[in-house]
């Protein structure tokens, strides 16, 4: 007989992806912050006595907002383009048996808020709000594997597009007294090109919109010359 086994969400993530798109594929291409508060009453101080003894976590959690979708054995990676199909199990779909995502996150520190824990992390990929099932402190000698390949993702994506700022939007860091860390988190997230995989490196009039905390940055396509000092992603 096939046991089941409910699991409920021990936390959350407060994140600046605030929706899916330009969320990057995988941790740590971009160091973007993310706080975690327990939402478990069982989970406090006490179950993180020892935490900080670890410069990295994994985070379990759910791809909540797929959970109403069906899931199919087969998946097209947009690594491999998007046209190729390959086993659901061989990839990091969202798209999966019990919704279960794993991202390993660098911990920054441990903050106290109302007298309670939160866990400041760096090199998140997560929605905003995304619940945590479990965390684990990620162990180099067992977790990090000297000798692994991967031939479907053997290096992490390049950069694709040089982001530029726009007169207007230089304005706007200035009037809104924005960081550089967040110009950068910015910059590094529209780098990757988050467009479907099918326009990436092409040309496009279309002005898109990413809300990054609570800001709408837009941005669009105006060249994509390879060379890095040409200016192909002006953000208004
Ligand atoms: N590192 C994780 C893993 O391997 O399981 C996630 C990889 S997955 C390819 C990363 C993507 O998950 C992000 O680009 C974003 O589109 C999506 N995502 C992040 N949080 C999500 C959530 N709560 N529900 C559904 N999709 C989410």
């Amino acid at each position: 007989m096939i046991q089941t086994h409910t699991i409920a969400p021990i936390a959350t993530i407060q994140t600046p992806f605030k929706e899916k798109f330009g969320i990057p594929r995988q941790p740590n291409l971009v160091a973007a912050q993310g706080r975690l508060r327990f939402t478990n009453p069982k989970l406090s101080w006490d179950a993180i006595k020892g935490i900080e003894q670890h410069s990295h976590l994994w985070l379990l959690f759910l791809f909540d907002q797929h959970l109403d979708k069906d899931w199919k054995p087969q998946v097209r990676p947009p690594r491999l383009g998007g046209n190729e199909k390959v086993g659901v199990l061989a990839t990091r779909s969202t798209f999966r048996p019990n919704n279960i995502g794993m991202s390993v996150v660098r911990l920054l520190k441990v903050e106290s808020e109302n007298n309670q824990p939160v866990l400041l992390v760096e090199g998140v990929d997560l929605l905003d709000g995304t619940p945590i099932v479990d965390i684990k402190p990620y162990i180099p000698y067992a977790d990090s594997i000297e000798c692994a390949s991967s031939e479907m993702a053997e290096s992490a994506p390049e950069a694709l597009l040089n982001v530029v700022l726009s007169p207007l939007a230089e304005q706007k860091v200035e009037t809104h007294h924005l960081s550089d860390t967040f110009v950068t988190l910015v910059k590094k997230v529209l780098e990757q090109d988050p467009r479907p995989t099918y326009k990436r490196t092409k040309v496009d009039d279309k002005i898109y919109g990413i809300l990054l905390d609570e800001y709408n940055i837009t941005w669009r396509v105006i060249n994509c010359d390879p060379n890095p000092s040409s200016e192909n992603t002006p953000i208004t």
